[in-house]
């Protein structure tokens, strides 16, 4: 059985082909800078190395349309006809209230994705796009959505309510949503499988660390609480977005200065100038930070203790919440590659059980791992989180559920 996963960013267009017996790769690429006068488009099967071209591609549409028909190329294709697809898994960045779960789509489920637009405002429509030119590119070929705010629809209302007048909820959706839920959902499955245990019995603290961060609690296989809220804008620090901070400080931005009276200028301060970037001046990437921290960089050091403290009190209060835990996960670009982040935020964690091996957590390695010492009461994983594959199976046993 074959699964396209499809994930429609604002500017982009990612996919995988697998075969889901063995859950292989088969074909994988993206085409990016869509839109701009050019684009690329990045593209690997498993038999072939990586061909990069630039390309002419105005929309999602344009960008569908050339990856299924690449996927069907007689020569360098990877499959012979579009009924070999049994079905496409898209990502889906905001499901509101309305998605807990995969849903197949039907033209109901698109009106409700439509629904979700003003609060993912840059990203759902791309995904409506992308759903629509798959359908043209695909007919009769079933489609499944898999949402990153489902598995955060566990959640509490105290968890998740912010305390602003309740009509505000009532009228604008605003509440915590959490994203990254693909992410969190695969590597807490990955880590009952590690520790051996089923994940009803188990409780979790998943740390995402990427370009994007989030920390979520999970409590028996269910999220009690996760960092990023409405957006994806607070919890911890990370390499643009500034996490928390006080809102007021928005007002006071407001009242100061003209260029800060609307939204969108202060949204692209918060989103894309802030974090490790804004506090360092020199990058958003945490490669360049640690470079710059060896290097003697005090802007860089003092980024990288930002980042590092703010993962650890999530951690310390989640610990609370989970009243103990079994297990604490990095995943994500930084999560699986950076020993001396996973090794602060550890740093005199050892009142809550959780003590790290310095000298495994230094071993380099893209395998799943164990990185605490034998007697650390907390597991500490590193898990290399696959969004993909997840998606893949979600569709798949959306598909078998009928
Ligand atoms: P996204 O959120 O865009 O999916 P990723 O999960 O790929 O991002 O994470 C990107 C981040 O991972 C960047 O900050 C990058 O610097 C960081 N990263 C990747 N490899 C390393 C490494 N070896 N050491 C430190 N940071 C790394």
């Amino acid at each position: 059985m074959k699964v396209l996963v499809v994930n429609c960013g604002s500017s982009s267009v990612k996919y995988t082909l697998f075969d889901m017996d063995g859950e292989k790769k088969i074909a994988w690429g993206i085409i990016e800078c869509i839109g701009l006068p050019e684009a690329y488009y990045k593209r690997q099967t498993s038999g072939t190395e990586e061909k990069k071209d630039s390309v002419k591609v105005t929309n999602h549409t344009e960008a569908v349309e050339l990856i299924i028909k690449n996927l069907l190329d007689k020569k360098t294709g990877s499959i012979n006809n579009i009924d070999e697809i049994s079905v496409v898994g898209h990502r889906i960045v905001h499901g509101g209230e309305k998605f807990s779960k995969p849903v197949l789509v039907t033209p109901e489920v698109k009106e409700g994705l439509k629904s979700c637009f003003a609060i993912a405002p840059l990203h759902n429509p791309a995904h409506y796009a992308g759903i629509v030119a798959v359908e043209k590119m695909l007919p009769g070929i079933p489609s499944v959505l898999v949402f990153d705010t489902a598995f955060h629809q566990t959640m509490p209302d105290y968890a998740y309510m912010y305390a602003l007048p309740y009509e505000l909820y009532e009228k604008d959706h605003i509440r915590k949503y959490g994203f990254h839920g693909t992410s969190h959902n695969y590597v807490s499955q990955r880590a009952a499988a590690m520790l051996g245990k089923p994940i009803g019995e188990l409780n979790l603290i998943t740390a995402h660390l990427g370009n994007g961060s989030s920390i979520t609690a999970i409590q028996k296989g269910k999220v009690i609480d996760t960092s990023m809220g409405f957006t994806p804008l607070p919890g911890v620090v990370m390499g643009t977005r500034c996490g928390d901070i006080d809102p007021a400080i928005i007002a006071y931005l407001m009242d100061e200065y003209p260029q800060y009276r609307d939204g969108a200028t202060i949204n692209n301060l918060m989103n894309k100038k802030s974090g490790l970037y804004g506090i360092s001046g020199l990058s958003g990437d945490m490669r360049t930070i640690v470079k710059a921290v060896a290097a003697g960089n005090k802007k860089a050091k003092l980024a990288f203790d930002m980042l590092t403290y703010s993962v650890k009190k999530y951690i310390s209060s989640y610990f609370g919440l989970l009243n103990g835990i079994d297990a604490l996960v990095f995943t994500a670009g930084i999560g699986e590659n950076s020993p001396s982040v996973r090794e602060k935020i550890c740093e005199n964690l050892s009142a809550l059980g959780i003590e790290m091996d310095v000298a495994e957590n230094n071993e380099p390695s893209g395998e799943e791992r164990v990185v605490s010492t034998a007697k650390s009461k907390v597991k500490i994983l590193i898990i290399p989180t696959n969004e993909e594959l997840m998606i893949a199976r979600e569709s798949k046993k959306v598909l078998s559920n009928g």
